[in-house]
């Protein structure tokens, strides 16, 4: 006897005890099966081993015929579905079904069957008692000798726990999504390359508003200049930042918009099998992202008109002052000529009791009486401290505040400015005020008879001990004759702005002098006219502490 034929007469014993409910005929093929897998290179396997191993499985095994009558159940089933095995065999399969699993479902199991295919779906099905749960289940049919199917073999397991929890993740996710997408912040979720793997709608609509730009990149640059040590998105260590400002400059002349970001470094579980047992924790980098032009504009408005009010003040005071003493300089004319006649007299004896005498002296007190008062109204100049100063902000603040003004009257104005200028020490509002004066000036020059076209071109530039700032415009310009005259105090000669006070020029004069600095006009540009504001790269001892 072959070793095939007792492992056969084996099977067949084995088998006999087991399916002792089997009909006949039915051994021989299952032997058959049973036979092709138990040869192995050292010999047999006890048929009873496959036996014990189906008998013991931790999954639900159930053989039937080929219309799904039960032949045989293992333990786990019996655990699973509540029947005994006693009971459940001979019965059909669809004995489980909990009635509610779709009629297209079972036709597909069906299907491939007849097909002699594995199925393999999820049913709906019911215990014993009556409980639902959800079978993952795979049938396969067992061929015979003549290679039609004999019986089915199907495995089934519980996935209620992991169908609810699919569907909690799930429902979890879309919450989340949902939320996330709602909101209304750009949220982005970046690898520790700064490489977006999730983004939500703000996100997306910045990335349109951004022609394409990656907002993260965008915003990662500017934080890498301004946080401390730098940023950098692939460094393990990187730290955690809040509400940091970010200025995006759009371009093409719209106004920048502003950004306030945060980002939190998050910790995430690897989700590869080599993960499984060594750690491999990846990092990802919460980008949050809201836009704050609005208030930036509101506080920049804000800031603006406050110096707006403060350089208006600032020039009244000014206009004040200088009105004030120019009255103490115009009374002290006639008081000379009344304190000349009165020396006269006092040297002609017996006059001293003349009326006249009497006038003058009265006229005399009264005048000084008068300069007292008049010395003693004039406001104090405000006393502003040297601080280090940015000349382009400075510039910056002034073309803020007089935009309306230029496109109101249609001016072009041209900015050249160098971007590497150094801070300076100066006098904020002093410069602030100075350079404002040159603009007005530049801007009424524009309306004045005989100008061609209406530019401004405003340009600064470091030299080795100073930096220099040019206000240039096409306006008449300013004859050779009144190139210093047009310092004096109410000195205007506007013809088209006749309210002019006419202090501009001399407030900015003052403040260059404060400076150390200079003010003039270029006498070689004939196209207008030009004015060059020089401040010291460093202001002397004695001015700082004046
Ligand atoms: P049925 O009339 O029995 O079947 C519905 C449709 O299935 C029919 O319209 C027909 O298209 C097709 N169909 C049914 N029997 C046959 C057949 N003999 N040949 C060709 N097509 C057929 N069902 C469960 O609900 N839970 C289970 O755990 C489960 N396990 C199974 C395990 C095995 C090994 C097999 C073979 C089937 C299993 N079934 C199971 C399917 C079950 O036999 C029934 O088909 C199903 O339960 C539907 O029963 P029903 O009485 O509602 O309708």
């Amino acid at each position: 006897m072959s070793p095939r034929s007792s492992t056969k007469e084996t099977m067949a014993q084995a088998l006999g005890d087991f399916f002792s409910s089997s009909p006949n005929g039915m051994t021989e093929e299952v032997i058959e099966a049973f036979g092709r897998i138990v040869k192995t290179k050292d010999g047999i396997l006890p048929p009873r081993v496959f036996l014990e191993a189906v008998e013991h499985s931790p999954v639900a095994i159930s053989i039937t015929d080929t219309s799904a009558n039960i032949l045989y159940v293992n333990k786990s089933f019996v655990r699973l579905t509540g029947y005994d095995q006693d009971e459940i065999i001979g019965k059909n399969q669809s004995i489980l079904s909990y009635k509610v699993t779709p009629v297209e479902v079972y036709k597909d199991l069906w299907n491939h069957l007849l097909d002699k295919k594995t199925w393999n779906g999820v049913l709906i099905n019911s215990t014993k008692s009556g409980d639902r749960y959800l079978a993952d289940l795979t049938v396969a049919p067992i061929l015979g000798m003549n290679g039609e199917a004999s019986y089915y073999m199907a495995i089934h397991r519980d996935v209620t726990e992991v169908h609810e929890l699919e569907n909690k993740v799930n429902n979890q996710k879309v919450l989340i999504e949902s939320v996330v997408d709602a909101a209304p912040v750009s949220i982005a979720m970046l690898d520790r390359f700064g490489k977006v793997l999730l983004d939500n709608q703000a996100y997306k609509k910045l990335i349109g508003d951004m022609r394409g730009e990656e907002p993260a990149a965008v915003f990662l640059t500017y934080l890498n200049d301004v946080i401390e040590g730098g940023f950098d998105a692939s460094a393990n260590e990187g730290r955690d930042f809040f509400d940091i400002e970010v200025e995006y400059d759009p371009g093409e002349g719209s106004p920048p918009r502003w950004f306030s970001c945060s980002g939190v470094w998050m910790n995430s579980a690897g989700i590869g099998a080599d993960s499984y047992f060594a750690t491999h924790d990846d990092r990802h980098l919460l980008l949050v992202a809201s836009e704050i032009t609005i208030q930036k504009q509101q506080q920049e408005q804000v800031r603006a008109n406050a110096l707006r009010a403060l350089m208006a003040e600032q020039q009244l005071l000014h206009s004040v002052r200088e009105t004030l003493s120019g009255a103490l300089f115009q009374l002290q004319g006639p008081l000379n000529i009344v304190n000349a006649a009165l020396k006269i007299m006092e040297r002609r004896e017996g006059k001293h009791d003349e009326p006249l005498y009497q006038a003058l002296v009265e006229i005399m007190h009264t005048g000084e009486k008068v300069q007292d008062v008049i010395r003693n109204s004039i406001p104090r100049q405000q006393q502003e401290a040297m601080a280090p100063v940015n000349l382009n902000e400075v510039i910056r603040d002034v073309l803020d505040l007089s935009t309306e003004r230029m496109l109101k009257e249609g001016v072009v104005i041209d900015w050249q400015i160098s971007k590497d200028l150094p801070v300076i020490l100066g006098l904020q509002y002093g410069l602030r005020s100075a350079f404002k004066q040159l603009i007005d000036n530049a801007i009424t020059a524009l309306n004045e008879p005989g100008c061609k076209r209406r530019e401004i071109v405003i340009s600064t530039a470091p030299g080795e001990d100073h930096i220099e700032l040019v206000v240039r415009d096409t306006g008449p310009g300013i004859p050779a004759e009144k190139r210093i005259s047009i310092f004096e105090p109410f000195n205007s000669e506007w013809v088209n702005s006749p309210d002019s006070s006419g202090m501009g020029l001399t407030i900015a004069q003052e403040v260059a002098l404060q400076h150390g600095g200079y003010i003039e006009i270029d006498p070689s540009y004939t196209d207008g006219c030009l004015m060059r504001l020089g401040l010291p790269l460093k202001v002397s001892a004695s001015l700082l502490t004046e």
